[in-house]
């Protein structure tokens, strides 16, 4: 790999650990020198079924071989299938629009909610509320929703209309006549893992309904059994208006959906995308969720979750200097560390140890591992973490 093309062609957006992969195999991966890593991260919650999976890269392959794209002018059999699947998996009353990316899918949520504010009631309604430290992605709009208003700098001026509460106990005060839809992500997966309590989020939810004003579920990186439900949405109880899920769906093929109880909101016309929903990517969404499904009626996929939850609490309990409080929901947890200096050592520390994991906003560290990890492999990612912070621990002992 020649990391200075790379740089001199890419821009620099991200800040990348200088490591080739090459191949995996379920939760673990291959660098070029042969090295081996655990995943504890899953490409950011993408990677649902691990890496090189064969039912999923045969079926793309298959797709591939036949066709990949026509434009969405035409029936594509296999996105009438996936929303069929959407639906059902979801259990509510809801149609599906495709696109690609998570970002996108929430382009596509608030784009419902205001067409719905503006045909309904006399009045036009237009804000949505959103919560301080959320992230619902990087376009004008979905950056405007997010509440970490530090990712705005240079980028204005952008839409108006959203306002940001500072917490779920603050949202009741700050709606109006105005205001058409509250949109929310149950687990803040970049804003440190906070967790929405429940009780709260079923209040809101209720307040909402009464008030005729929509409940948006950012479940991007919450869904596809990620917290042990199909939808976070399921373990909180909710019955969500407007649902936007990407990351886990296509097991590594970009892949966006807006799911909605509003199912007369579009004419054509109204809204499209290119590429959302085509033969590869609907294909890929629906063996993931056939494989995903499988997992999770065998038991097997609770067993994997308790076993992880159970790990991760031993962990944690070994460094109580380190780590203050354990947050998130079985495969989507967060360590809150004590130090926010420590966070980027441990992180940078695990890579070289062999175990891949990343941050949560400034004092989190995130563990999204792939839905269908071994216990092997998480004994041996607990074991190298461990390695890394009784190093960490002693040296600074030492200081
Ligand atoms: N919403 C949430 C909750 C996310 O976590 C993310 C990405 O991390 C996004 C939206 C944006 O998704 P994408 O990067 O696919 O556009």
């Amino acid at each position: 790999m020649n990391y200075e093309d790379f740089e001199n062609y890419v821009l620099p957006t991200y800040e990348r650990q200088k490591v080739n992969f090459v191949k995996g195999n379920n939760a673990t991966l291959w660098d070029d020198t042969g090295k081996e890593y655990i995943d504890f991260s899953a490409g950011v919650a993408v990677c649902s079924i691990g890496h090189g999976n064969k039912i999923l890269a045969k079926d793309i392959a298959h797709q591939a071989s036949k066709i990949i794209h026509v434009s969405n002018n035409y029936y594509i059999e296999p996105q009438g299938e996936c929303a069929k699947h959407l639906v059902k998996l979801s259990g509510y009353d809801m149609k599906c629009f495709f696109c690609n990316s998570g970002t996108e899918a929430n382009e596509g949520a608030i784009k419902i909610a205001r067409k719905h504010g503006e045909l309904k009631g006399d009045q036009k309604r237009y804000k949505i509320i959103t919560l301080v430290n959320s992230f619902h992605g990087r376009t004008i709009t979905a950056l405007k929703a997010t509440g970490q208003t530090e990712k705005h700098n240079y980028f204005g001026p952008f839409p108006e209309g959203f306002i940001y509460a500072k917490d779920i106990d603050e949202v009741p005060s700050l709606l109006d006549e105005s205001t058409i839809a509250v949109m929310i992500e149950l687990i803040q997966g970049e804003g440190g893992m906070e967790t929405l309590n429940k009780k709260k989020v079923q209040n809101l939810a209720e307040l909402l309904k009464k008030r005729e004003i929509l409940l948006i579920v950012d479940e991007v990186q919450t869904g596809i059994y990620r917290t042990g439900h199909f939808l976070a949405s399921h373990a909180y109880g909710i019955t969500p208006d407007i649902i936007t899920l990407a990351k886990g769906l296509g097991g590594g093929i970009p892949i966006g959906v807006v799911m909605t109880r509003l199912k007369n909101i579009f004419s054509f016309g109204d809204h499209g995308s290119t590429f959302g929903g085509n033969y590869l990517s609907t294909t890929a969404a629906n063996t993931t969720l056939v494989i995903l499904n499988r997992y999770a009626q065998s038991g097997l996929m609770k067993e994997i979750q308790d076993y992880f939850d159970n790990s991760l609490q031993i962990f944690a309990s070994k460094y109580p200097t380190v780590f203050i409080k354990c947050v998130g929901i079985k495969m989507m947890q967060g360590l809150r560390v004590t130090d926010e200096k420590s966070l980027t050592h441990i992180v940078n520390t695990s890579i070289k140890m062999g175990v891949l994991i990343i941050k949560s906003g400034k004092n989190t560290l995130r563990f999204l591992p792939p839905l269908t990890i071994t216990k092997e492999e998480i004994d041996k990612g607990f074991s190298r973490l461990s390695f890394v912070l009784d190093e960490y621990i002693s040296e600074n002992a030492c200081q």
